[in-house]
């Protein structure tokens, strides 16, 4: 999906899009910002996912699976390390089984 400038990983692949504050480690959680800027440069995916609060931007717990993501790394042409779901949980309580199974195939 996206080459990255995380120098732990190659590329990062997001099926899954939004999320929710669940523990004190969330609180800093640098991906509602950045899903506030990609909603800003008019990428759908990421529309409506967060909300101010004061002077920080949060999860609003809107989660989304988005089934075209599935498809991006059948265009890899060379192995590359993956961060799976960057901007998300994907074991987040309102990601669907079915849809966790789907992204299991994929990586298969
Ligand atoms: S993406 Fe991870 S760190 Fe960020 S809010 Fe969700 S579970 Fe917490």
């Amino acid at each position: 999906m996206a080459e990255t400038q995380i120098e732990w990983t190659d590329s990062t692949w997001n099926p899954v899009a939004g999320c929710s504050i669940v523990t004190a480690g969330c609180t800093h959680c640098y991906a509602m910002e950045m899903a506030k800027r990609l909603e800003a440069m008019g990428i759908e995916k990421y529309a409506g996912l967060t909300r101010k609060t004061g002077k920080r931007t949060v999860w609003n717990g809107v989660v989304r699976e988005d089934r075209e993501a599935l498809l991006v790394p059948y265009g890899w042409k060379k192995p590359r390390k993956i961060f799976v779901n960057s901007m998300s949980d994907l074991f987040h309580e309102r990601v669907s089984d079915a849809f966790i199974l789907d992204v299991w195939k994929v990586r298969a």
